[in-house]
């Protein structure tokens, strides 16, 4: 659950988010999205993605950068992101890295089925 803290000027900001909030974000997407595999989260936030987040293939450890975790919204939508190459490799396909024709293919799944109904 999300919480909030007071910065040094006085504004009320969320705290940032934390490797259980988004392993409850995952868990929940891999459950309606991708039911087809049970949840195994293994999230890492870390200072050196590389870029907002990426993947380890042989581990699948995820990894999102810090400074995306100051948005829910940008979070969730690296989450699903992340979650489609991850879900191909547990499918025994090619995680499709230049996000082809199969990926898209996904990602427009995922939208018609309402991922993004509030992230967009
Ligand atoms: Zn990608």
């Amino acid at each position: 659950m999300a919480t909030f803290s007071m910065d040094e000027n006085g504004n009320i900001r969320r705290d940032p988010i934390s490797v259980d909030e988004l392993c409850a974000w995952a868990d929940a997407y891999q459950k309606t999205y991708f039911p087809r595999h049970d949840p195994k989260c293994n999230i890492q936030i870390v200072d050196n993605a590389g870029g907002p987040a990426c993947f380890d293939h042989s581990t699948k450890i995820m990894y999102v950068e810090t400074a995306a975790t100051i948005s829910e919204k940008l979070s969730r939508i690296l989450l699903l992101h992340e979650m489609i190459h991850i879900n191909f490799i547990e499918d025994g396909q090619d995680p499709d890295e230049a996000h082809g024709d199969r990926f898209q293919a996904e990602v427009r799944r995922l939208f018609t089925a309402g991922a993004y109904r509030t992230l967009l």
